[in-house]
């Protein structure tokens, strides 16, 4: 039985797709949901009206920031530590693409991946760690992708930087470990939303092919993980990968 009740939960990217189906699932299960946007916060507000009419009034708030811009990550996490009095769950959800063959692949589109996606990870997660510790409590997810776990032609970046994820994960599991934060990943495979969206035709016909399950996930299927994994139906889980992907990878 997953509930969330009296839990403060702070969700990265949470203006559309994964980010804000997580947020509005761990609101449901009775979170206080601190929803991080970059700028545009349409989405997020729209998440806590959702919430809102669904009789999950809590004290729901939208917090900006660029995750790759440290400065700002700790403004954002002190500002929610402050508002709250307390902070239970991160999730890493913000990300971005920039995908290109390796050879052909700019300074700027590796940079920005490895910002966004592993270092931005990590600035929320070292902040956020630091409260966790003084409460003796706390869940990071991380949300990385199979790509971190198989790789993929025109994803070097990406590749690297949600492996890299996974390596931050184990690494703060056995750090925290003794404050009883727990630390885990969940690795999405084709996930609908405006990510994959865009792809052609061919390479979602590719994916289709690849999967058991042959369908699609969708942002909800990686929200129930995540609250999973935000509970303390997961005391005993930590520094673990699980990989929600309709079984497109066995590893
Ligand atoms: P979307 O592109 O739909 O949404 C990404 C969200 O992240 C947006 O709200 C975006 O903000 C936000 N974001 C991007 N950069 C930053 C930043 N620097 N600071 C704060 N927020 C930021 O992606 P998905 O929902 O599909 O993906 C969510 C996560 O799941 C990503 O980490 C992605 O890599 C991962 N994933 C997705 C899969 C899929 O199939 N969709 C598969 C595997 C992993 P804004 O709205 O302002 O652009």
């Amino acid at each position: 039985m997953i509930a969330l009740d009296g839990y403060v939960a702070l969700v990265t990217g949470a203006n559309r797709g994964i980010g804000a189906e997580i947020a509005h699932t761990l609101g449901s299960l009775g979170a206080t949901v601190a929803l991080n946007v970059r700028s545009d916060a349409s989405g997020a507000r729209s998440v806590i009206e959702r919430l809102s009419a669904e009789g999950h009034a809590n004290a729901h708030d939208v917090f900006e920031a660029d995750v790759a811009d440290p400065a700002a990550v700790d403004r954002m996490v002190a500002a929610i530590v402050e508002r709250y009095g307390r902070l239970d769950v991160v999730v890493n959800n913000a990300g971005i693409t920039r995908d290109g063959l390796a050879v052909r692949m700019s300074d700027e589109d590796w940079d920005a991946v490895i910002s966004t996606n592993l270092s931005g990870a990590f600035y929320v997660s070292r902040a956020a760690a630091k409260a966790m510790m003084k409460q003796r409590s706390g869940s990071i997810v991380m949300i990385s992708s199979v790509i971190g776990l198989v790789g993929n032609a025109g994803q070097a970046n990406y590749a690297a930087a949600k492996a890299g994820m996974l390596g931050l994960t184990r690494s703060l599991a056995r750090e925290l470990a003794p404050r009883n934060v727990r630390v885990n990943a969940v690795a999405p495979g084709f996930i609908t939303t405006d990510m994959t969206a865009s792809l052609p035709d061919a390479v979602k016909e590719a994916a289709l092919a690849s999967i058991a399950l042959k369908r699609f996930g969708e942002p909800v299927d990686i929200a129930n993980a995540v609250a999973f994994l935000a509970s303390d139906a997961a005391r005993y889980i930590t520094g673990q990968v699980i990989a929600v992907d309709g079984g497109m990878t066995f590893v």
